[in-house]
């Protein structure tokens, strides 16, 4: 049988590390504080947010709730974003998406102080990322990572294969693995022979947006595997990209959906907000 990644325990371990650290700041009167702006009541993004809400409760870090109706404006928007940028007391901003379609994300994105942009969306942290300097990085693939060091799995000279190559899950995923010294194939919707690829992956990164469609046809024996999807299948419970009872008997290890890769996303938020106020 493969070993099964616990994200939920090493989302809790980071969890107990961190509250730990933002008591040691409390106690040199540093104080960490996060702003989280939603603009209309999409229910999955209320979910999200009231989640992060949560996790910042339980780590001590004070949060700052801004629900803003959907009818909201791009201006009010920049503007409440100008205002938390140069509101001292404010280390962490992060606006929760898809906004409102009259909204540009990208101009949003852009509007956020790179040393405050928790989520690492903004180009400056991505392209930090690409040169190896320092700057935050998206967070679920900053929580694959944790998954697969906290699991004793090796990364340095292994095939690594991403499928997927969206701006906050693929790519970042590809140049992180790069800097862990993997070897990185990244494919997409319009790579040829997507088997061949994926069957030569010591590690397989699995981000498409499709309901298991990932079968062991795709997996080399042996590979681990690390499903970044999540959906709700015909019975309402929740599955990922990967046709988890079909590969899971042929890898080495893999993250099960629910508690795979799913927690380790909120954890990380809270590390790039500690990180946030300790460098201030
Ligand atoms: P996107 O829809 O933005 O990207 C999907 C990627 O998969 C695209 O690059 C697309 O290629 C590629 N793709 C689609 N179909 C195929 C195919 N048949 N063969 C090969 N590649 C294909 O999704 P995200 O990256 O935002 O998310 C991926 C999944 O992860 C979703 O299920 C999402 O819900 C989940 N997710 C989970 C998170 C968590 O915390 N666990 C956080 C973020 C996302 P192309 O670029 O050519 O279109």
């Amino acid at each position: 049988m493969p070993q099964i990644i616990d994200g939920k325990a090493i989302s809790a371990a980071i969890k107990e590390e961190l509250k730990e650290k933002v008591e040691e700041l409390k106690a040199r009167d540093v104080h960490i504080c996060l702003a989280v702006i939603q603009v209309g009541n999409d229910p999955a993004s209320a979910v999200y947010v009231g989640n992060k809400k949560k996790a910042c409760a339980y780590i001590g870090i004070e949060s700052l709730a801004y629900e803003l109706p959907e009818e909201t404006t791009q201006e009010e928007l920049l503007r409440l974003i100008g205002e938390l940028n140069a509101n001292q007391k404010v280390n962490g901003i992060l606006v929760q998406l898809p906004l409102p379609k009259h909204i540009d994300e990208n101009d949003v994105i852009r509007a956020i102080d790179p040393k405050k942009d928790v989520d690492g969306f903004h180009p400056q942290s991505v392209g930090a990322l690409c040169i190896g300097q320092e700057g935050f990085v998206s967070c679920t693939p900053a929580g694959i990572i944790q998954l697969l060091k906290r699991s004793g799995i090796e990364i340095a000279g292994k095939e690594c294969v991403v499928i997927g190559r969206s701006n906050i899950v693929g790519k970042p995923m590809a140049l992180l693995l790069l800097r862990e010294n993997g070897t990185v194939t990244v494919t997409h919707s319009r790579t040829k022979d997507l088997k061949e690829v994926t069957k030569r992956a010591d590690i397989l990164i699995v981000a498409i947006g499709k309901p298991k469609m990932i079968t062991k046809e795709y997996v080399k024996e042996g590979a681990v595997v690390i499903d970044v999807g999540i959906h709700r299948n015909e019975n309402n419970k929740l599955c990922g990209d990967v046709d988890y009872d079909d590969v899971a008997p042929i890898c080495s290890a893999i993250t099960p959906v629910p508690g795979g890769v799913g927690p380790m996303t909120i954890a990380m938020l809270m590390h790039n907000c500690v990180e946030a106020g300790n460098v201030r």
